[in-house]
């Protein structure tokens, strides 16, 4: 006898919004969380399926919450994309339970004048290109903590920095929770998927791939045992030179404080991180300069 198929389950995640009604359905369960801003992507979802393995049987959890906090003036707060429909389906069918979905007003009443700074790990890099953005993530995120008291909690390599300035704040503050690393997830093209890559045309999606190409190459260099970061550096810079429209914010061969070297060593949390501007939108990328560093194995740390 054949069996019809299994119907196509697609369970999507409760959203929530109060906090007292996420404390209630947490109570008692194991927690893996994931913080995003929403237009959830392939990235996003391989974190809640790591999220779903960290904790089986327990609940995960993805918050959205577009946070205005690590904003600047002069940045896309007001139009950072915003589908929530699509995140319960890609949360959903990544293995989450529930989907955080705060508004402003609950996370930052009237009167709100509490701020965490990390020092160090967040001043150089995006810290000196967007002044206050970390101060807003290590704010929202110790926010976040707090509500979902996770037992695990899922970050991407993709913010390579902002990985290291929380898991320097949790270390720092001794809070109960354990940060994992997970690879950046990429376009074929090597691009660094991004909810900001919705800003952009196939095509000019395809020419943002100098980004990870530039990186390559300072991989490349250090494989063939360039240990200067200057000429590590300028391996990169060599490969921006070809882009047609892109203004660079920083190309930095850094070790796992965040800060240059003029001699690099074999420290696997050796990183080359990038940021430019490319069509109008602010890209970001980073790899390891050991590309054999395997995926998972660099994110014992940064920091
Ligand atoms: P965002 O919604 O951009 O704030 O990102 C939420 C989380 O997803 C952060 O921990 C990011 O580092 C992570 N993330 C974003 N893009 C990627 C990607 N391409 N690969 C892996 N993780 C990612």
């Amino acid at each position: 006898m054949t069996l019809p198929p299994e119907p196509q389950v697609s369970p999507h995640p409760t959203v929530i919004t109060d906090p007292a009604d996420l404390r209630a359905a947490l109570r008692g369960h194991a927690v893996a969380f994931v913080p995003t801003m929403g237009a959830l992507h392939e990235g996003h979802a391989t974190l809640i399926r790591a999220a779903r393995a960290a904790v089986p049987g327990g609940r995960v959890v993805v918050s959205v919450f577009v946070n205005p906090m690590q904003f600047g003036p002069n940045e896309d707060l007001s139009r950072y994309p915003r589908d929530l429909d699509g995140d319960r389906r890609v949360a959903g069918e990544a293995g989450a339970d529930l989907l955080f979905h705060p508004d402003v007003p609950t996370m930052y009443p009237d009167g709100f004048s509490t701020s965490v700074s990390v020092s160090g790990v967040s001043e150089p890099l995006d810290g000196a290109a967007r002044p206050g953005h970390f101060t807003g993530v290590a704010t929202v995120v110790l926010k976040l903590l707090n509500l979902v008291r996770p037992d695990v909690a899922l970050f991407g390599e993709k913010d390579w920095q902002q990985l290291a300035v929380v898991r320097r704040m949790v270390r720092d503050l001794n809070l109960p929770v354990d940060v994992r690393g997970v690879p950046t997830v990429r376009e074929d093209s090597g691009l660094a998927l991004s909810s900001r890559n919705a800003y952009l045309s196939a095509d000019q999606r395809a020419q943002a791939a100098v980004l990870s190409r530039a990186l390559r190459a300072v991989q490349a260099a250090y494989a063939d045992g360039e240990r200067r970061g200057a000429a590590l550096r300028q391996a990169g810079l060599d490969v921006l030179t070809t882009a047609a429209d892109l203004s660079l914010d920083y190309l930095s061969v850094v070790g796992s404080d965040m800060h240059e070297r003029e001699i690099m060593d074999n420290d696997p949390m050796n990183r080359v991180l990038v940021a430019a501007r490319m069509f109008g939108v602010r890209l970001i990328d980073n790899m390891p300069l050991a590309a054999h560093v395997a995926a998972g194995q660099s994110t014992v740390s940064p920091a």
